[in-house]
Formats: C-alpha cells, structure tokens, sequence
C-alpha cells in the first residue's frame, strides 16, 4: 500500500515576536499561507517494523534527525504501531529557507502515516502531536492561511488573500533559525500589525494586505546577511506590490497582483539569486491535503 501526500511551503505574511517566556521559547503572532512549491513525500507500507527515510537530497538528513522520521516515530509510539514505513521524499522546496520544508515534510507524514496505518486521528490531534516536533509543524498539519501564537503552536484558520503572484528568490546562504532568534531585541525591534492583517485578510484587500507585510525578524537577518536587503531592492524596482523575508530567512518573497510584471521580477533576480520560483498561493486548507 502506498499513501501519497503534497507538503507545500509557507510564507509568513506577518511575523512578530512578543518576547522571550520563560521556558526558553520566543512567544510568536505569525500570519502564515501555504504557496504552490511543493515536496512530494511517499509513503510505502513495511511488514517489519522499520521506519526508513530515503531522499536524493544532499541537503537533508536520511536518518532519525530527519523531522519525517521523528513525525513517523511519534505516531508509531504514541499509537503503538506494529507496521513500518518507508518515507520518499522528492525534496522541491529550498532547505533551511524560511520555508518550513522539514515541517511542511513532518506534517505530511503526520497527515499520510494516519491513513497508512489506519489511526483515524483528526487533523487537530495531529497538529497537537506535531507541536512536539517543531514550532511550524502545527501549522503545516492543515496549510491554508493562518494565524498561529503561542510558540506557534495555537492555530486559528484565516480567510485566504485574493489570488496572487508569489515569487521566492533564496540566495546562496544558509540562516541558522537559533542565531537569529539569539540575535533579536525585541524592544528594539520593528512590529508588524497582526489585527490590520487579520483584518486586511477578512476584507479580501489586496493593498492592506500588500501595506502590512513585516517580519520582526528581517532586520536581524539584514545585518548577517546584507544581500536579502538587495534582493528586496530589486523586487521593488521590478514592480513588486509587496516585498517581505520569510520566516528567519533568507528567502524573500514578492507579492505581485499583474501577470506582467512577475516575469520582470523574475528575470531581474535570475542571474543574481540560484533559485527563484514563481509560485500561486494555495488558498483554503481544503486544497493542501
Ligand atoms: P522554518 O521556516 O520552519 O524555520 P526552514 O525552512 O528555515 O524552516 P528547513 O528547510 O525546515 O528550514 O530545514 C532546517 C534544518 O532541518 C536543516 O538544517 C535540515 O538539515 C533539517 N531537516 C531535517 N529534516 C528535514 C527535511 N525533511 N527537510 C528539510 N530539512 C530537514
């Protein structure tokens, strides 16, 4: 038997930390929407009790530090599963990006080993265990758009932005999530409006959407790493509606209402970044899973 599952990557449309809890964590209010780049994971029932990893990415780990892996491990322990699994992952999205590509991967191994050994958890139960894996997990259990708080755990379902362009440009470097974090002030740092958000969302305004796109995180990673700064400078001369750093970085993504000019903005990043996509985003939870 073999169960097949898409595990989309996230932008964050809005990302504000609070500040730091007393457990070590960061308390977080991200706005969040699942685009259409995609890994493909495939999972393939075993008889023996193993859970195997395989991927022709030399980017991410085939064992047990994989997050596929400890996804399968937790729903195997906690459900006491005597079957195994083998996990391909046909790894599309950039590592380490501010995608959450791992996360997106555990939680849709979350979503395929609940079919593929027959557990019956809803989505909720999953998105509860997947908290236990990583901070994006939770999210990625449903896709869709989102506000997540707590330590990113606490989601609550948003209406999806008018259709639109989404072009990602990922330079060649990689952003340790943990750095950057350690790096922030959060009294000194820039705030997003998460209500105006919310809010721009439930009015399907394309503009306030465009007008409150900010990243408590981006001016940390800026200073590391000065070409995000230069990526979003040439989105903005293309013609971008909106330019904004994903996550912890380095990927920037832009916002773009008019067919024309995606392919400017495309081409003006091209030579520049290694990769660049232009994607849609994916809209309403219903179509991620
Ligand atoms: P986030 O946006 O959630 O912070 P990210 O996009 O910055 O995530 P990932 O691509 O999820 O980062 O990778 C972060 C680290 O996790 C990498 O160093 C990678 O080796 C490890 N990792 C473990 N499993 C996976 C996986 N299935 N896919 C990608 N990376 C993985």
């Amino acid at each position: 038997m073999v169960v097949l599952e898409k595990a989309p990557a996230k932008i964050n449309l809005s990302l504000d930390v609070l500040h730091k809890r007393n457990d070590g964590f960061h308390e977080v209010e991200m706005v969040m929407t699942t685009v259409d780049l995609a890994d493909r994971i495939e999972l393939t029932l075993l008889d023996n009790d193993q859970i195997k990893v395989v991927s022709e990415s030399r980017f991410v780990p085939n064992d047990e530090r994989n997050l596929a892996y400890r996804a399968a491990k937790l729903m195997k322990d906690y459900f006491n599963i005597r079957k195994g699994v083998r996990i391909f992952i046909e790894k599309n999205i950039p590592v380490a990006a501010g995608l959450a590509g791992g996360s997106s991967d555990a939680a849709a191994v979350l979503r395929g080993v609940n079919k593929l050994w027959n557990i019956d958890a809803d989505h909720d139960k999953l998105a509860e265990m997947g908290a236990q894996i990583g901070s994006d997990v939770s999210f990625c259990v449903y896709g869709g758009t989102a506000l997540a708080k707590g330590r990113g755990e606490k989601i609550k379902a948003l209406p999806s932005p008018p259709p639109c362009w989404v072009v990602l440009a990922k330079p060649s470097i990689g952003v340790s999530t943990q750095t950057v974090y350690q790096k922030l002030n959060t009294n000194k740092a820039e705030h997003p409006n998460t209500q105006a958000m919310i809010e721009a969302l439930e009015n399907k305004d394309f503009e306030a959407i465009c007008a409150n796109v900010s990243n408590t995180l981006e001016g940390v990673t800026t200073k590391l790493h000065p070409e995000v700064n230069q990526i979003k400078e040439k989105m903005s001369e293309a013609g971008a509606d909106a330019v904004l750093m994903s996550g912890s970085g380095p990927t920037v993504f832009a916002l773009v209402s008019q067919d024309a000019r995606v392919h400017r903005i495309y081409n003006s990043l091209k030579g520049f970044c290694p990769e660049v996509h232009i994607v849609r985003m994916l809209g309403n939870r219903e179509t991620t899973c």
